[in-house]
């Protein structure tokens, strides 16, 4: 036959398999979901290129996913085969899709995993997924038999095996020596089961599997292939039930009798007994008058995902749960998300549509790192079911919303729309305007109906919503509103809750700004003290973003934001008239005066000058910034900044 090309793995690939391969056994569950949702970016890969060849695929031919396990026929061990009419791939492609690491987030993985222990490592599973690699949990080998459609650069098409198995650190790939047996197109997986990995044998274990983890991992169809027995009328020549060596209802009874008779003590209850038996005697010779049953064995392909996609669904039908596993299955994020909404509407230009919104429960790390608004990955833009594109292009959504993952099927754009098309479209825009609104819509529903996922919002997203009010001129007023900051007297607080809760005659927004300070050395600061003792509301900023939002805002609701740290700080409810304030000022400048003169001898090099203060109750000094000057937190900003 044709020689077979032996490939060493590349470094990481073995070092990444060996890890997979040792122990974990506890997670292993991960390769069939793993496996699925390969099956299904094939599936969705074809589909994408036939818009633009359709001598890829002719809109016909069926595409789906089959799995099928067969024990050996010596009764030890077995298969499973898991099987795709999708895109396929060519011998070059087996080896370098499968032989080298692809995933940018495995290496992260790789890190992390060679740093924790075998648990962390099985948590870590859960989180990332292994894809292909997580075959090797379960199976000893590995078959991969691919093609790939005819294509000006696959002009001759051939079915060929990727091979390797769970002990080599090298793999092969050769001509199928079956020949073409998948079609035009796709893929075909055979796991050689480890002998502690039989129970996925069972297809009762396997259809479980796939109902807790995939349904929700394609919208291709999922056929599992099943056998099982069933009572079948036996329309053929009538067996008495002697012939059969079936004992009759009438010898039953007998031996029933029998068995009572031995039991002296209970003659009222062996009459009754004898009664019922008697009845159902009659039933019995009934049926078997009727229809005669035998057994066959039936073999179906299952289908395991026959609902319509979750979007489509009606959302008083769907439980929170499935919109969790839906999410972690499209988006591939192993945490559940904060919040949802599942809406309908029409994009402007007649287009309607179905969408889901959802509120992932964790930020990118790489969110604070990237310069400027970045291109939305997980905006799934379907057409019919038929998803078309992930890239809003330059409609992306503006950086503070960049993390929000959505799914959006229009019903009535023509299907063969490509990307390229859809570019030019207001469809896009239009899009992007509404996600944006809805997602503020859901945060704000959040905030007014469900504090406690509120809270969650607030603890992951705080800091962005800010940036989005500072950012996004547009949607300013709506993101300043979902703001939230501590101040002196509760833990977190709206502008317009602090509004509603101001003093009579206040005039200003009071607030102290020190990045990087616990809240409550910001308490009992100085600055603080006076308006503290006096019922007044101060907001305690240590956030980057809080004191460049307020000074963006200007104000709010008609009143200005005042920085208690700078001089020059009024009330509004002063308790003395101005006259009688200004008198007793002088008073206690004039008798503190050789005080006074002394300090800013002293202390000249550092302060401008020294003054008699109406802001401080319990501490004896405090030093201010000017009216006009920076205040020490900006200054340190500034600082940082030069630096
Ligand atoms: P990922 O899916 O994140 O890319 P995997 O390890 O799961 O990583 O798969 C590696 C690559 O192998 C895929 O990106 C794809 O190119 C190829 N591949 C895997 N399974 C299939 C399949 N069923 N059909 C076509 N290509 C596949
Ligand atoms: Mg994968």
């Amino acid at each position: 036959g044709v020689p077979k090309q032996k490939h060493d793995y590349q470094s990481d690939v073995a070092r990444l398999r060996k890890i997979v391969i040792n122990s974990l056994y506890s997670h292993r569950d991960v390769f069939l979901r793993e496996l699925i949702s390969n099956a299904n970016d094939a599936l969705e890969k074809l589909r994408l290129t036939a818009l633009k060849d359709k001598t890829v695929w002719d809109g016909e031919e069926t595409l789906n996913i089959t799995i099928k396990s067969e024990k050996n026929e010596n009764g030890k061990g077995g298969r499973i085969i898991i099987a795709d009419t999708g895109i396929g791939m060519t011998a070059e492609e087996l080896t370098n899709n499968l032989g080298t690491l692809a995933k940018s987030g495995t290496t992260e993985f790789l890190q992390r995993a060679e740093s924790s222990d075998a648990t962390g490592t099985g948590n870590l599973i859960g989180a990332f997924g292994l894809g292909f690699y997580s075959s090797f949990l379960v199976a000893d080998r590995v078959y991969v038999s691919s093609i790939a459609p005819k294509t000006a650069k696959n002009p001759q098409p051939a079915q060929h095996v990727f091979s390797s198995s769970a002990e080599e650190s090298s793999f092969e790939v050769y001509p199928d020596p079956r020949g073409n047996t998948l079609g035009n197109h796709g893929t075909e997986i055979t796991l050689v089961l480890k002998d502690d990995a039989l129970e996925y044998l069972d297809t009762h274990t396997l259809q479980e599997l796939v109902n807790k983890h995939s349904v929700f991992s394609s919208t291709f169809p999922i056929y599992l292939f099943t056998t099982r027995t069933e009572e079948v009328p036996e329309e053929e020549e009538m067996v008495t039930p002697e012939e059969a060596g079936e004992a009759t209802p009438s010898e039953k009874s007998d031996a029933e009798k029998a068995k009572l008779e031995d039991d002296e003590d209970e003659d009222e209850d062996e009459a009754v007994i004898e009664e019922l038996s008697d009845e159902k005697v009659k039933e019995k010779e009934e049926e078997k008058k009727e229809v005669k049953m035998k057994p066959v064995t039936v073999d179906e392909w299952v289908h395991l995902n026959p609902m319509p996609p979750i979007w489509l669904r009606d959302p008083k039908n769907i439980t929170e749960e499935e919109y969790d596993l839906f999410y972690q299955a499209t988006f591939r994020d192993f945490t559940k998300p904060i919040a949802y909404h599942h809406f309908s509407g029409d994009s402007g230009s007649g287009v309607s549509f179905k969408a889901i919104v959802f509120i992932p429960g964790t930020l990118p790390d790489s969110f604070w790192q990237q310069p400027t608004s970045i291109t939305v990955k997980d905006v799934r833009l379907m057409v019919k079911r038929v998803f078309i594109t992930s890239d809003l292009g330059d409609d992306s959504l503006p950086k503070w919303a960049s993390w929000v993952k959505v799914v959006i099927d229009a019903d009535d754009l023509p299907l063969n729309v490509s990307r390229e098309t859809l570019q030019g479209t207001s469809f896009l825009r239009q899009i992007r305007r509404i996600i944006l609104r809805r997602l503020i819509q859901l945060m704000e529903r959040l905030a007014k109906e469900e504090p406690a996922k509120f809270e969650e919002l607030q603890k992951t997203f705080g800091s962005v919503i800010k940036l989005g009010a500072i950012e996004d001129q547009g949607n300013r007023d709506k993101l300043a509103v979902l703001a939230r900051f501590p101040t002196n007297q509760r833990n977190s607080s709206s502008l317009d809750e602090y509004l509603d809760t101001r003093k009579k005659g206040q005039k200003h927004i009071f607030y102290l700004a020190d990045v990087g300070k616990k809240i409550s050395e910001l308490q009992n600061s100085v600055f603080v003290e006076k308006l503290h003792a006096r019922g007044y509301e101060v907001f305690l900023l240590n956030e980057p973003m809080d004191e460049v939002l307020f000074q963006n805002l200007r104000m709010w609701k008609k009143l200005g934001f005042q920085d208690v740290a700078k001089a020059g700080l009024k009330f509004g409810d002063e308790d003395l008239d101005p006259e009688e304030e200004k008198e007793q000022h002088k008073e206690l400048t004039e008798r503190f005066r050789p005080l006074l003169d002394w300090l800013k001898k002293e202390a000249g090099d550092v302060v401008s000058n020294v003054v008699i203060s109406n802001r401080l109750v319990t501490s004896p000094c405090a030093i201010v910034a000017d009216v006009m000057g920076y205040t020490a937190n900006v200054e340190k900003l500034i600082n940082a900044a030069n630096k």
